[in-house]
C-alpha cells in the first residue's frame, strides 16, 4: 500500500497528474495529457482537429492550511470536422468559463447558503461578488427546473425588492410553497411571461390563484387561467384592515387633547395585533385605550369580529352571511375608514370568501415575505435578481 497517494485526489477527465508541488503560499497540482483522450467538439462529440496546445489555470478545493491550491491543466484548441467551430474543450470536473473547478465552487455555495457572502470571501480568500457568482452558477447547474405539472393552487405578489427600483412579481406553488417564477416589471406583463411558460394542460389543472387586492393581476389570470378562481389573500386583507385602523387611531390622535393624546400616543401595535397575542401589560393598556376612546374601541371590536369570521366560518355560505351582516354592523358605527374597507370587502365578495372553499394559507406568503426581507437584509441590499431568485427558490424546496 502506498503511503502517499495524493494524486488519486486529482482525477480529472482526460488528464494524469504530473506533480504536487507544497509551496508556502499553496499547493500547485500540475497535470498534463492523458494521450489515450482525444478532445472532442463540445456541440458534434466529434474528435478535433488540434490547432495549439496550451495551459489553464483553476482554482481547486483548499488542502490542509494551504487555502490556495491552483491546478494547471493542458488546454488544446481544435477545429471540429464537422462543424468547423473552434474550442477549447475544458475537463467536466472544470468550470466551463470560470477558472475554478466545480467542486470548489459547490463548497463556497453550500457555506453562502448559511453565511453572508463576505464571511464565505474571508474564508476562502476571494472576493465577495466572487461569491455570488460561484453561488449563482451552482445552483443554475443544481437546481431542479420548476415543476409546473399538476399545480392546484398558485400564489401571486408582488415585493419591492431593491430601493427606489420597481417591483417584482413572484409566483409560489401555494400547496408545496415552492417558488416557481420572480421578474420585474410591471405586474400584467411580468405574471404574462410566467404563464406563457405553461401549457394547456398545466394551465387547465390550476383551480384557484391566490392574489392581493390590487386589480393588475386580474385581467390576466380572466384571459389565462378563465377556469382559475381567485382567491383574495387573507394576510393581505387583514394588513388592509390593518391600514384602517391605523387611519382611525390618527384621527383621533389629531383630534384628542393632551391627555387623550397620552393614552392614544404608541398604540398602533396594540390596535394592531390579535388579542391572544398581547402581554398582560398590552391587554392592560388596549383595555385603557378602548375604555378612554369610544371610537378605537368600536374600530378594534369590528376588528376581532372580522377576524372571527375566518377562524369560526365552516363554508363559503357561511362566510357570506356573516361577511355581509358585519359589513352592515360596520355601517352602522358610521367610522369612515372601517366603511371604506366594508365596502371594498363587499365588492369583491366573490374573491374574498373564495377563500373558504379553497383554504389557501397566507401562511406559505408570509415565511416567504420574512424569508424575502432577511435574504435582502443579511446582503445589505440585493443587487442581482437572478442571484437573488435562485436562492429563495433553494430554501422553498428545502422546506417541501
Ligand atoms: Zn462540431
Amino acid at each position: 500500500m502506498k503511503s502517499l497517494n495524493l494524486k488519486a485526489l486529482y482525477e480529472f477527465t482526460g488528464c494524469v497528474v504530473d506533480k504536487i508541488l507544497v509551496e508556502m503560499i499553496g499547493v500547485q497540482v500540475k497535470m498534463r495529457r492523458d494521450r489515450r483522450c482525444k478532445p472532442r467538439c463540445p456541440g458534434c462529440e466529434v474528435v478535433l482537429d488540434e490547432v495549439r496546445e496550451g495551459e489553464i489555470c483553476v482554482f481547486d478545493l483548499p488542502v490542509a492550511d494551504k487555502t490556495a491550491v491552483w491546478v494547471t491543466l493542458p488546454a488544446v484548441q481544435g477545429r471540429c470536422p464537422r462543424c468547423g467551430e473552434l474550442s477549447t474543450p475544458r475537463p467536466p470536473e472544470v468550470h466551463p468559463t470560470r477558472n475554478a473547478t466545480w467542486r470548489l465552487m459547490r463548497l463556497v455555495a453550500a457555506w453562502a447558503s448559511v453565511c453572508p457572502a463576505s464571511d464565505v470571501a474571508s474564508m476562502f480568500e476571494i472576493g465577495a461578488s466572487t461569491v455570488r457568482r460561484y453561488e449563482t452558477d451552482v445552483l443554475e447547474a443544481d437546481l431542479p427546473e420548476p415543476d409546473l405539472d399538476g399545480l392546484e393552487v398558485l400564489l401571486v405578489d408582488e415585493k419591492s425588492v431593491r430601493k427606489g427600483h420597481g417591483y417584482v412579481t413572484v409566483v409560489l406553488n401555494g400547496r408545496t410553497g415552492e417558488l416557481l417564477h420572480m421578474a420585474e416589471g410591471k405586474k400584467k406583463e411580468s405574471l404574462e411571461s410566467f404563464l406563457a411558460t405553461l401549457t394547456r394542460e398545466q394551465k387547465d389543472s390550476i383551480r384557484a390563484v391566490c392574489i392581493d387586492r390590487n386589480g393588475a393581476y386580474r385581467s390576466v389570470l380572466a384571459e389565462q387561467l378563465p377556469k382559475a378562481e381567485i382567491v383574495h389573500d387573507r394576510f393581505h386583507i387583514m394588513a388592509n384592515l390593518n391600514s384602517a385602523i391605523d387611519e382611525v387611531r390618527r384621527s383621533e390622535w389629531r383630534s384628542a387633547k393632551a391627555e387623550g393624546k397620552k393614552v392614544i400616543k404608541g398604540s398602533r401595535y396594540l390596535l394592531m395585533m390579535n388579542r391572544e397575542n398581547l402581554d398582560e401589560s398590552g391587554r392592560d393598556r388596549l383595555l385603557e385605550i378602548t375604555r378612554l376612546n369610544e371610537k378605537l374601541s368600536m374600530a378594534y371590536i369590528l376588528k376581532e369580529d372580522f377576524r372571527a369570521i375566518y377562524t369560526h366560518s365552516p363554508s363559503v355560505r357561511s362566510a357570506r352571511a356573516r361577511m355581509r351582516r358585519w359589513h352592515d354592523a360596520v355601517l352602522a358605527s358610521g367610522i369612515e375608514p372601517m366603511i371604506r374597507f366594508a365596502r371594498g370587502v363587499m365588492r369583491d365578495l366573490k374573491e374574498v370568501t373564495a377563500y373558504f372553499k379553497h383554504r389557501v394559507t397566507s401562511g406559505r406568503i408570509e415565511a416567504f415575505n420574512n424569508q424575502i426581507a432577511r435574504l435582502i437584509h443579511r446582503a445589505c441590499g440585493m443587487t442581482n435578481l437572478k442571484h437573488l431568485f435562485l436562492k429563495m427558490r433553494a430554501q422553498s424546496l428545502k422546506q417541501i
